[in-house]
């Protein structure tokens, strides 16, 4: 039994220094990186990977004046890119969700989290400890400790065809997923595992909380890939793959 469709959601973007981008450039410029969210058509109802940045984020580019992410981490985000309206443009409430998987607990990944607060949330261990106690995660948004979490460790066979990969590095606990569909096979998102593909190709560095990890991370992901040879890997925030006209409402 293989995924039905996979649909990758266009979530907004937001603008990050380039330095965190790529390690190799120096800081000072912004690039725009769009933000995605992914539903799982199953045979036991949709599953969310993802719920893109919070609503506080909304038609609000100045979030973070005045704290040390101002001028690096600009939120490019508008009413039609929250989690609710992401969702209803593909026929689905909150409430459907039969489970989330959350890749990790950065705000643009985990923002939308408070919206599911009768569903199954899937994340690391080391995650949700992480994020309950450090203040570089949101404790507004991203922390809430009173949602259903199903907390894991290590590699996960969550269903038929749905393969979580724990690669940490980028954040302590971060997790990549493996989806197979029936139209297009196996699909690797790397989700943050790699921010693009040349993070992936060329290995060049990007933001993490632990780089010898998030290498170790890539190194696996790669065996992987020449082990079962993915028709797709998509990225967690590559500008070029986001125009190649794969999301919605088209699905692997
Ligand atoms: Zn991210």
């Amino acid at each position: 039994m293989t995924v039905k469709k996979l649909y990758i959601l266009s979530a907004g973007s937001c603008y990050l220094d380039q330095s965190a981008v790529n390690r190799n450039l120096p800081p000072g410029k912004l690039v725009n990186m769009p933000v995605w969210s992914f539903l799982l058509e199953t045979e036991d109802g949709p599953i969310l990977i993802d719920t893109g940045m919070p609503d506080s984020f909304v038609n609000n580019p100045d979030y973070y004046k005045g704290t040390k992410r101002e001028g690096r981490l600009v939120p490019n985000m508008l009413e039609s890119d929250t989690i609710v309206n992401v969702l209803k443009r593909v026929g689905y409430h909150t409430d459907d969700m039969q489970t989330v998987i959350s890749s990790h607990l950065h705000l643009d990944h985990a923002g939308g989290n408070g919206h599911f607060r009768n569903t199954p949330i899937i994340i690391q261990q080391a995650e949700f400890d992480t994020a309950m106690t450090d203040d570089n995660y949101s404790p507004l948004e991203c922390r809430l400790p009173d949602l259903q979490y199903q907390i894991i460790e290590g590699d996960y066979d969550l269903l038929p065809g749905i393969k979580i990969l724990s690669t940490p590095g980028h954040s302590p606990g971060h997790q990549s997923v493996l989806v197979t569909t029936e139209k297009s096979g196996p699909v690797l998102l790397t989700l943050d595992g790699a921010y693009t593909k040349q993070n992936f190709e060329n290995d060049l560095p990007f933001l993490s909380f632990n780089s010898e990890m998030a290498a170790k991370s890539l190194r696996h992901l790669k065996k992987l890939i020449q082990e079962i040879h993915p028709t797709v890997v998509f990225f967690g925030h590559d500008n070029r793959q986001a125009s190649k006209g794969r999301t919605f409402p088209e699905f692997l």
